[in-house]
């Protein structure tokens, strides 16, 4: 325990987080839909915890849950913290959560012990930020800021039931005309910073047996996801080398210069991470003894610098512009996706660092290699920070295990670092 006087919100926590898998189980795992069933009851058990913790609860018209401790001077700006309360299909019971939980755990410390701030304190539980429901990036963070495309509630469909973003959140009580109207229900100049903790959902807490990370940034995306290289189907013996346009031996010959690459880039101590998560030939067509005509695949490059990920772009057109002259291939890489990095604010990191220090808690710093609500609050220029919690197994699936110990060191950072931001 790394602070006795946070005891009975670490029970909180617990118990919320029982009560959150109770309420949307579906083995193997949780089902929490964007704007659906098990959503809606992970809001209702967190403002049921909020109440009872003495905060005040709204709903925006978006259906942000708004947990809010009051401070000395309501028109001073809020200090938020929270996350997102959907899950994947058969996810675990932390990713989202865990960043909401913490933020009520925080503010219900507060609460108990009289602490108000000069300022409010406000849990955000954020809808819809799992892609797999709606594809749109951080939806319901974007939603609440007024940041969505004004035809997304009749263009977006959730992917299960096919119907449209506007029916979905008309079933929640919610209203989609403030997306049509393209207005917000968050305006950023009312927050003085947003803190996210997350768990991690890579194993790098886990493999150097610590706690909690400090996060330096939210990778950037570019990727490539319909690429593809055509060459020439042919007989699998009787062509000899010089005459052969295998698009898969093309396409391989690619991917294995951008490991390359990537190699001496880290080595470099740039941060980088590349995968090739689709690599095909074409079912209609291939055969073990024909050299592949076609091979489709996809690309996903992830970095803090968005410089590099310029670089690399340039770098890749340049590598297949090679391989095309050297093997008879053309290379068609399809459109592209960027997504921008986030910079997440170093006063904020300094603070999480210092309180880390001050409760003992060992931390590390690193950035987070998916995106985050946060992305969308550090994009509008709001001083935003990551805390990551040390978790098992991964994310999106059933076995993410995330021990209550360190989400009580986690707690203690982030309830330290409050004092001062709460001034
Ligand atoms: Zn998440």
């Amino acid at each position: 325990m790394t602070d006795p006087s946070l005891a009975p919100e670490i029970a909180l926590a617990s118990d919320l987080f029982d009560a959150l898998r109770a309420a949307s189980l579906d083995a193997p795992g949780v089902t929490r839909a964007s704007y659906g069933p098990g959503e809606r009851a992970a809001h209702a058990l967190a403002a049921e915890a909020a109440r009872r913790a003495g905060l005040l609860v709204e709903w925006d018209a978006v259906g942000t849950l708004r947990a809010t401790l009051p401070g000395r001077d309501r028109g001073l700006p809020a200090v938020a913290i929270g996350s997102h309360l959907d899950s994947v299909p058969h996810g675990g019971n932390f990713d989202g959560a865990a960043g909401v939980v913490m933020g009520l755990a925080a503010a219900a410390h507060r609460a108990r012990r009289g602490m108000r701030g000069a300022r409010d304190l406000v849990v955000l539980g954020i809808r819809a930020e799992e892609m797999c429901w709606f594809p749109a990036h951080y939806l319901g963070s974007r939603a609440a800021f007024g940041l969505l495309p004004r035809e997304a509630p009749e263009t977006l469909r959730r992917a299960d039931s096919g119907r449209t973003l506007a029916e979905h959140m008309a079933e929640e009580g919610f209203d989609p005309g403030i997306i049509r109207q393209g207005r917000a229900t968050l305006d950023p100049t009312g927050l003085r910073c947003f803190l996210e903790p997350h768990i991690e959902q890579g194993p790098a807490l886990l493999a150097e047996g610590l706690p909690v990370a400090v996060v330096t940034g939210i990778r950037g995306s570019l990727r490539y996801p319909r690429a593809a290289v055509h060459g020439e189907n042919a007989h699998a013996g009787a062509v000899p080398r010089a005459h052969r346009r295998d698009a898969a031996l093309a396409a391989v010959a690619l991917i294995a210069a951008l490991d390359a690459r990537w190699a001496a880039w880290e080595a470099a101590g740039r941060d980088l991470v590349c995968t090739a998560g689709i690599l095909a030939t074409d079912p209609a067509h291939h055969a073990p003894t024909k050299i592949p005509g076609t091979l489709r695949f996809s690309l996903d490059i992830r970095s803090e610098d968005a410089e590099l990920l310029a670089e690399i772009d340039a770098w890749l057109h340049e590598e297949a512009a090679r391989l095309e002259a050297a093997r008879g291939v053309r290379f068609d890489f399809g459109p592209p996706t960027h997504a921008a990095p986030a910079v997440m604010d170093e006063g904020l990191r300094a603070a999480l660092r210092e309180s880390a220090a001050r409760a003992g808690v060992a931390v590390r710093e690193m950035a987070s290699g998916a995106g985050h609500d946060c992305a969308t609050f550090a994009g509008l220029g709001i001083p935003s920070a990551m805390l990551f919690l040390r978790n098992a197994n991964g994310s999106h699936n059933p076995d993410e295990a995330m021990a209550m110990e360190d989400f009580a060191a986690g707690l203690a950072v982030l309830s330290g670092a409050l004092d001062g931001l709460m001034a």
